[in-house]
């Protein structure tokens, strides 16, 4: 598969929720493409359909309707073993709310994955070390999630999420609970799994500095794309594609505080 095919194509794709006789819509229609390889950040205001959208793709929810389509395939086709490999090989997916489980470590938790699909332990702890290493959180290895602060737990989710070595990440304001350090860390280590091995990044985020580190963006608002930033990869540093980013923020009508 070359660099430049479409990888992901969301066609159309509408959620409604429906409870009694209120029904929100999270999604209008949003259309889309995600190339091989691409570092796609998603922004919008707090209840702009973004984490709808992450749950629809990782088969979480079903949309109302509308496609999303894997290298041409359409993902509501798939079952079985085909639905499992999409959900625990090709995709990982890192939540908002990290959902790591409450009664395991956070060793186990990181684990999880690859225990279910069986790699061997000595290959699975040295992944284990490298990636906690580098993330800082070889101390909390051996707690439970309520024994760790927001920041660890985010930490010990993204380890999970990228122990697997998944083809395309999904990750959900994966810096919420991180201070400046740990932001920064987590944004490289996502910048290299998408430059070295050209995995594919859909992050959703608030926070213009790790958006910056996206190949482009896409501003979403009710459900729809409203406005989208490419970076210039060539000629554009990180520091002047913040800036761009900034200036959209600011359009969209009271500064940063209104694109949560
Ligand atoms: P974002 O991640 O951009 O903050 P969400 O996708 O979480 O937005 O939510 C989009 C809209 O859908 C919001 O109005 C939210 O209240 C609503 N919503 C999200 N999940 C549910 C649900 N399970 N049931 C009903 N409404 C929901
Ligand atoms: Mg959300």
């Amino acid at each position: 598969m070359s660099r430049y095919e479409k990888l992901l194509e969301v066609r159309k794709l509408h959620k409604y929720y429906s409870k009694d006789v209120v029904s929100t819509k999270a999604l209008n229609g949003i259309s889309f493409d995600v190339l091989k390889g691409e570092y796609l950040g998603i922004m919008g205001a707090s209840g702009s359909g973004k984490t709808t959208l992450l749950n629809c793709i990782a088969t979480v929810i079903k949309p109302t309707s509308g496609q999303i389509l894997l290298s041409g395939v359409d993902i509501s086709s798939f079952d079985g073993t085909k639905l499992s490999e999409y959900r625990g090989n090709k995709i990982g997916y890192l939540f908002q709310d990290f959902a790591l489980l409450d009664n395991l470590t956070g060793k186990e938790n990181i684990l999880l994955p690859l225990s279910i699909h069986n790699v061997a332990m000595v290959t699975a702890e040295k992944k284990l070390n490298e990636i906690a290493s580098f993330l800082g959180i070889t101390d909390v290895l051996s707690k439970l999630p309520s024994q760790m602060s927001g920041g660890q737990k985010q930490r010990v989710a993204a380890a999970r999420c990228l122990i697997s070595d998944p083809d395309i990440i999904l990750a959900d304001e994966p810096t919420g609970a991180l201070d400046t350090k740990a932001a920064r860390l987590l944004m490289e280590k996502l910048s290299e799994i998408n430059q070295k091995e050209e995995h594919t990044i859909l992050m959703v985020t608030y926070d213009p500095n790790a958006a910056s580190f996206c190949s482009r963006i896409l501003f979403i608002q009710d459900g729809v794309i409203f406005h989208e930033l490419r970076r210039n990869i060539f000629e554009e540093t990180r520091e002047d594609f913040y800036s761009r980013i900034l200036q959209v923020m600011a359009q969209l009508g009271g500064g940063s505080a209104n694109v949560l």
